[in-house]
């Protein structure tokens, strides 16, 4: 076991994630190489009275901690099993190579709009990918995992068992997966990328998008995403100096360029990217940024996206808006709406939109970014059914989180579970106590 402390060398490099705003100190930080490191890790820190916290790439921090580091990254295996439409992934891989194994067979997996983004982090979070409309959530899909418990004991959970529930979308808490196996589907390419529109256009576009998102067939994921962009020579032309809607598509279909036209002749485009792409590109369409940087975000669940709601989202994120953040709005629906064969939990199947709201954090710090959007979701609180996990980045009060992820039965339940499997909260999880 690979231990690393406060002021040895590799220490800062692996703590270092992705996500820069959220400090972090570990007393211990274990470069995991197996599960036998990540058992041994387990009961070191238990033997030692620390807790223990779990990091890949670090694109989902929601706390630092000062107990045990477990450190994934090294933990890349990947392995495909074309028969049975199944991946089994370590717990440190990334999409990317999930993205490249699978599609040597013609097969994809469920995973979002990064292929940076780590494997395991984004399923247990609920996992809303670029063919969710299609398929439903990741957390839905999963077949089997391996997970280190409190008591140091390396587990295989499976669907039925509450621990497995309790992972499959409530993430944090219960212990540290080693391993994930879960379905891919027959999916080679998509007719994907994206349409920017202008300044001077957004609100068309905004509206323009509601309406044909609206009418969506199961068979197309989009979402819209509004952006200020700086006038600096680092960003490239046309977007410089900016603030651009941008509609972004993942379709399952022969017939793209018919099924877009209704956006095309919204408004004329600064940029229009779409073409038939194989999916191992699919990380092209929202073509993310790789640089890791400090950010804060939250995001709601919709029931509706009415024209009040679009004039609040323009007043608060659109062109002219004090501080607008980068705005991204999600159409739901399809197969999300429908109950999976083995639910996993964090899901209200009623929601029809996801707003989300992400700014860098600045010298102002993150006081300045959760004033700003609060202004946007006091404005859509009439028509908020909860909250996903995955879209909640930074740090967070945990009650009001969960409380808004989870329905009060669910919540319960999950910490129920807890009490019964980590009653010495190994696994700190503010939100769980109760
Ligand atoms: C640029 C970007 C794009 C994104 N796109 C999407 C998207 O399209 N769809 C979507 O649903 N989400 C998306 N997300 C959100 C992402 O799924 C979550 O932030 C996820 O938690 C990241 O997981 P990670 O392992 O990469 O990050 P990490 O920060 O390493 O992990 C995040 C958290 O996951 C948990 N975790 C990680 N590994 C383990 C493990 N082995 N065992 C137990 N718990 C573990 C821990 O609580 C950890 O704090 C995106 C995030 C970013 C920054």
């Amino acid at each position: 076991m690979n231990i690393l402390r406060p002021g040895q060398d590799g220490y800062a490099e692996e703590v270092a994630g992705f996500q820069t705003a959220v400090p972090s100190s570990p007393a211990v930080v274990v470069a995991a190489e197996s599960a036998e490191d990540v058992v041994a890790a387990v009961r070191y820190a238990t033997a030692h009275r620390l807790s223990v916290a779990v990091q890949a790439t670090g694109h989902g921090l929601t706390a630092g901690t000062d107990g045990l580091l477990v450190s994934t990254r090294r933990m890349t295996c990947v392995e495909i099993d074309a028969d049975a439409k199944t991946a089994r992934v370590e717990a440190g891989a990334r999409w990317e190579a999930v993205l490249e194994a699978a599609g040597k067979h013609g097969l994809a997996p469920l995973s979002g709009s990064s292929p940076d983004v780590g494997v395991v982090g984004y399923t247990l979070s609920g996992g809303f990918g670029l063919m969710a409309r299609r398929y439903g959530r990741a957390a839905d899909h999963v077949r089997a995992l391996d997970v280190v418990t409190a008591d140091g004991e390396l587990r295989r959970v499976e669907p039925g068992s509450d621990l497995f529930w309790a992972l499959c979308g409530g993430r944090d808490g219960f212990g540290v997966v080693t391993a994930i196996e879960f379905g891919l589907f027959p999916v080679a390419g998509l007719y994907g990328g994206s349409l920017t529109f202008d300044t001077a256009d957004v609100p068309a576009a905004l509206r323009a998008w509601r309406t044909w998102s609206a009418a969506a067939p199961d068979t197309l994921t989009t979402s819209l995403a509004m952006i200020q962009y700086p006038d600096l020579p680092m960003v490239p032309e046309p977007l410089r100096g900016r603030h651009i809607a941008q509609v972004r598509i993942a379709y399952l279909g022969e017939d793209g360029d018919e099924l877009v036209a209704p956006l095309r002749a919204a408004a004329p485009t600064l940029a229009d990217t779409l073409r038939p792409m194989p999916f191992t590109e699919s990380g092209s369409i929202a073509a993310e940024p790789r640089q890791p940087h400090g950010y804060h975000g939250t995001n709601v669940t919709v029931s509706q996206l009415n024209d009040a709601m679009l004039d609040a989202v323009l007043e608060h994120a659109g062109p002219g808006a004090a501080t607008p953040p980068v705005l991204i709005v999600d159409r739901l629906g399809g197969a999300l709406a429908r109950k999976p064969e083995t639910p996993g939990v964090g899901w209200d199947s009623s929601a029809e939109y996801v707003v989300r709201a992400l700014s860098m954090v600045g010298d102002d710090g993150v006081a300045a970014v959760r004033r700003a959007h609060a202004k946007l979701f006091d404005a859509l609180a009439p028509w908020t059914t909860g909250r996903l996990l995955p879209f909640v980045y930074g740090e967070h009060a945990p009650a009001e989180v969960a409380e808004s992820v989870f329905s009060a039965t669910d919540l319960r339940r999950l910490q129920e579970i807890k009490r019964r499997l980590d009653a010495g909260n190994v696994f700190p999880a503010p939100h769980l106590a109760g």
